[in-house]
């Protein structure tokens, strides 16, 4: 079988860390298959689409390194989708119905009263012709219901295992609005089975969608795909994400100086045995992608794991590929001995912007009122000639010998004065960057 999968966001907002786990998933199982990753844009939902939500979703995917094989626009295939209406008419499964959300509350809440599952009671197949006119007559347009057949439903979900649904405990769900537009479990459909989707991996909030959809690919002539739903990530507590995770929008973290590649690796490695490493590549995540090893608990997503891997992957990550970022920022002069010893010590790319201007610019040193004599007595100390990375060993044997300080006492004051910071790279190899001049100018300053 050919592998199709696709990734079909809606661009009523931004995508945050719960759809890029399933826009991951997708790609690396369309790599890991030599299949197809097809982009959807479920845009049919005209009020709330927008097109910089869309702008946003292609920099966000672009950002983590997704590309796509096939593109495709719900808004683009109106016409497609009345065809299938008419299919459905003509067999006699779709029905019109004009309850409002008051009625249907109503009904719900009786019907839960009566211990019954709260689903659609059909009410609208009794209404005779005069009946609709009337209520026509009277203003009111219908809204059309898939008459889904009393069958159980079941599957063998890559994610969950063996699903069942007996009949009677679905809705028949409503695939036409009342202003005329087809609803989403229609038009994904159509377009799942007319562009041959052969696999649709998705959060398990879409587990009773499925159900119906597997009806309604039935009901249309399409062949239905394999389906895979995965556990929805949770918070702190097993709970909902939300703030308390701190940002979860792909824009925020990217410009927070999060890695991509620790976006990607932390969530296709989520919910399954393999730790991340850090030092994975997207053809390295899809050369080992297992959609069958994803486990059934719901995984806790980890801001602080995530940001541990992104130092983890700033560690690996070559100069030939941060180079031209670092000169985004401004850093022009950047060399491949700054890189190497500043690219163990940050969190995020953001952070060498500090370490640039240690380097190569202006820098407050922090010099604290007691050690005042000490730094004025290692200034006198300091080497002349070329520097390389002996030079920071040599001084401070020197000034160790001369004033009897060592360890902490001996190494913060300096550290504090060249960098400004009491932590951070190491002097030995930052020393040589800042040069003399600069270093005299801080301890003097
Ligand atoms: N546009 C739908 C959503 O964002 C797609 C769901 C699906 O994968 O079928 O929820």
């Amino acid at each position: 079988m050919s592998v199709k999968v696709r990734f079909a966001p809606s661009p009523t907002g931004e995508l945050h860390v719960g759809n890029a786990r399933v826009a991951i998933l997708n790609w690396l199982f369309a790599r890991s298959q030599g299949g197809v990753f097809l982009l959807r844009m479920d845009d049919t939902d005209e009020a709330r689409s927008t097109k910089a939500f869309e702008e946003g979703i292609y920099a966000d995917l672009d950002w983590l390194g997704l590309g796509h094989d096939e593109f495709l626009r719900q808004s683009d295939r109106y016409a497609r989708y009345d065809e299938a209406v008419e299919t459905l008419k003509a067999d006699g499964r779709l029905y019109p119905c004009f309850e409002t959300p008051d009625e249907l509350e109503m009904k719900r809440k009786i019907r839960l009263g009566q211990g019954k599952p709260p689903v659609y009671d059909r009410g609208a197949l009794d209404l005779s012709d005069d009946d609709r006119k009337k209520l026509e007559a009277e203003g009111r347009k219908p809204h059309w219901r898939f008459r889904l057949l009393d069958e159980a439903v079941e599957w063998d979900d890559l994610g969950r295992g063996a699903v069942h649904f007996a009949p009677g405990h679905l809705s028949d769900p409503v695939l036409i609005r009342e202003d005329g537009r087809p609803l989403y479990t229609l038009s994904s459909v159509v377009d799942d089975g007319d562009t041959k989707v052969s696999h649709v991996i998705r959060g398990e909030d879409h587990v009773a969608n499925t159900a119906v959809q597997v009806q309604l690919f039935k009901a249309l002539g399409f062949d239905v795909p394999e389906f895979s739903h995965l556990p929805l990530m949770v918070g702190a507590e097993g709970k909902k994400l939300s703030k308390r995770e701190g940002s979860l929008s792909l824009r925020e973290l990217r410009e927070e100086g999060m890695e991509s590649l620790a976006v990607v690796t932390y969530l296709a490695r989520l919910g399954t045995s393999h730790a991340p490493e850090g030092s994975e590549t997207l053809e390295h995540l899809a050369s080992d992608f297992d959609i069958r090893g994803f486990g059934r608990a719901a995984p806790r997503y980890d801001p602080t794991e995530l940001s541990n891997l992104n130092a983890k992957v700033l560690h690996h990550l070559p100069f030939d590929q941060v180079q031209s970022r670092l000169k985004e920022q401004g850093l022009d002069e950047v060399s491949e001995a700054f890189w190497a010893a500043i690219h163990g010590n940050i969190d995020g790319l953001n952070e060498a912007k500090y370490w640039w201007d240690v380097c190569h610019g202006e820098i407050t040193p922090l010099v604290e009122a007691e050690d005042k004599d000490f730094i004025a007595f290692a200034a006198d100390h300091l080497p002349e000639g070329d520097w390389d990375e002996t030079t920071w060993k040599a001084w401070t044997v020197a000034v160790k010998d001369a004033t009897g300080r060592k360890g902490k006492q001996l190494f913060l004051p300096l550290r504090k004065a060249l960098t400004g910071r009491d932590h951070g790279p190491e002097l030995k190899d930052l020393m040589p960057l800042i040069g003399r001049d600069r270093v005299l100018a801080r301890l003097t300053s």
